[in-house]
């Protein structure tokens, strides 16, 4: 069986992995000059940087049998040290409950634990919103505190107009309640999966997987190609047979997988009907701008990110890469952060700012914050994230779904990933589809790909990464 691969992000790396190691003949097909995708590691001012925080994550056994078989030793344990920024208050997230009283002040502290006793005795009726399904579990205040500023920045819409999906898959079950005992008494093995504190990093940064991974499948005997895009799949009767390169050279094969863009793989498929074609023209991706910051000094603040809510400004988030692990900044005596801005790259002119306009507002902004203190901003860089996020506006599902029931339609072709299967995937939702995508044609054990990352409490058996290895939770 010959099968090629589209995309070597987490996903398609990962189920070209899986391939080559059991023996089967794979292509694998990147666009770009270096694998891992939006995980991938980049040097710069002779240092290591990720494409923003990449913390990895899973309660899944099997994914984090495979990370562990790539990382071997390769890894260290980073204490999670991550505080949102509200108006010039630092809040620690998880919330502990002294530090935010503190912050918040007794008069906005009391309004709301009012807010949310109402919503213990009478729930905010759930509509689908985000704002709603938030509002029922933590209260109108803590809802507009905590959630509204930062989520309207990350997507650009209201949040009655973001569907409850986001929630469900972020924020899962948490309640204040729940947070503030675990603040107080703790959790005991029991931790939410928002609340982790502790988390598995790759020495070399979080891409050294995804390179790991590219080496052994060439070892395997599978190929690597990259600044190969590919422009497109074509069916017969429904069937998956070849793709096209953007140099025009056709290729066959017995099977795709494809992590590319869903909406551009179905607009180019010639078989798709217009109905399905459509509907994949109206889902729409947030695109992220980040830019990086060259700062004159070692130790500006303490942690690996922080949330940025206050609305005067417009940066989402800030990463400090000097508290990651050492081996990423070696001997170098600076410190480089990463400030993330959101935009629709189609709409908003932001898009088009240059470098420089860039660089002046991410330096105006972390001078704001007071995180930097006197230091001085040497350097910038930026790096363009086209289509980073799925939006999950109200409708999606709707939207999706024509594409997805077509694609279950055609045989020999299996779509994956983040863009690749419109998923606001983490790296392990990703890892978890290239995987179950390579087994089924291993072993012939075909799984519902489109479930992963959908039911949301479901896992197999559960395991955490520890230093010392896996650690299964009973
Ligand atoms: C700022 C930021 C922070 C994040 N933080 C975290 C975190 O803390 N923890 C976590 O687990 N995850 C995090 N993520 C998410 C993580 O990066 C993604 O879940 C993961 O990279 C998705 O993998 P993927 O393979 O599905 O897609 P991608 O990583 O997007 O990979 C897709 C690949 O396909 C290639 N491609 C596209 N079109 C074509 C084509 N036509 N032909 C050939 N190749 C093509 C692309 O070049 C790319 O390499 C973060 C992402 C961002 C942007």
């Amino acid at each position: 069986m010959k099968v090629a691969v589209i995309g070597a992000g987490p996903a398609g790396i990962t189920a070209a992995y899986v391939l080559a190691k059991n023996g089967i003949s794979v292509d694998l097909y990147e666009a770009s000059g270096r694998v891992g995708g939006m995980a991938k590691t980049i040097e710069l001012w002779d240092q290591k940087v990720d494409i923003g925080p990449h913390r990895f994550f899973s309660n899944d056994n099997r994914v984090n049998e495979l990370w562990l078989e790539v990382a071997g030793d390769d890894y260290e344990m980073v204490d999670r040290l991550t505080r949102i920024y509200y108006k010039g208050k630092f809040f620690y997230y998880p919330l502990k409950p002294f530090n935010a009283l503190i912050n918040l002040g007794p008069i906005r502290a009391i309004s709301c634990g009012l807010s949310y006793l109402k919503e213990m005795i009478s729930p905010t009726k759930l509509n689908g919103t985000f704002e709603n399904w938030v509002t029922s579990r933590f209260g109108k205040q803590l809802f507009n505190i905590f959630f509204k500023t930062y989520s309207e920045k990350l997507w650009g819409i209201s949040c009655q107009e973001l569907d409850s999906d986001f929630a469900a898959q972020r924020i899962k079950k948490l309640s204040l309640f729940e947070a503030v005992k675990g603040a107080i008494i703790g959790n005991r093995g029991n931790k939410h999966k928002t609340l982790v504190d502790q988390f598995a990093y790759p020495t070399e940064g979080t891409g050294q997987i995804y390179d790991k991974m590219a080496k052994r499948i060439v070892e395997a005997g599978g190929r690597v190609h990259l600044n190969t895009p590919v422009q497109s799949v074509a069916t017969e009767n429904q069937v998956a047979k070849s793709l096209t390169l953007e140099n025009g050279e056709t290729l066959a094969f017995d099977h795709i997988i494809s992590s590319m863009p869903l909406t551009l793989l179905v607009d180019r498929m010639t078989e798709a009907p217009e109905p399905v074609k459509k509907a994949a023209k109206s889902l729409t991706f947030r695109d992220t701008l980040l830019v990086y910051l060259n700062v004159d000094a070692t130790d500006t603040f303490p942690d690996n990110w922080l949330y940025v809510h206050s609305p005067d400004l417009r940066m989402g988030r800030v990463t400090n890469f000097r508290n990651w692990v050492p081996t990423l900044y070696g001997k170098e005596k600076n410190t480089i952060l990463v400030l993330e801005y959101w935009c629709y790259r189609n709409k908003d002119e932001f898009w088009k700012w240059s470098d420089k306009q860039l660089i002046e507002l991410a330096t105006k902004e972390i001078k704001a914050t007071g995180l930097i203190g006197d230091a001085n901003v040497t350097d910038g860089h930026i790096y363009r994230i086209p289509r980073c996020y799925p939006v999950y506006n109200i409708g999606y599902k709707e939207r999706l779904e024509p594409l997805e029931n077509y694609l279950r339609t055609v045989k020999k072709l299996s779509v994956i990933g983040r863009y690749g299967a419109f998923k606001y995937n983490n790296q392990d939702h990703s890892i978890l589809m290239g995987l179950l995508a390579a087994e089924a044609l291993v072993k012939g054990e075909v799984a519902d790909l489109w479930k992963i990352n959908t039911d949301y409490d479901t896992y197999q058996e559960a395991s955490v990464i520890t230093k010392t290895g896996l650690q299964k939770i009973e």
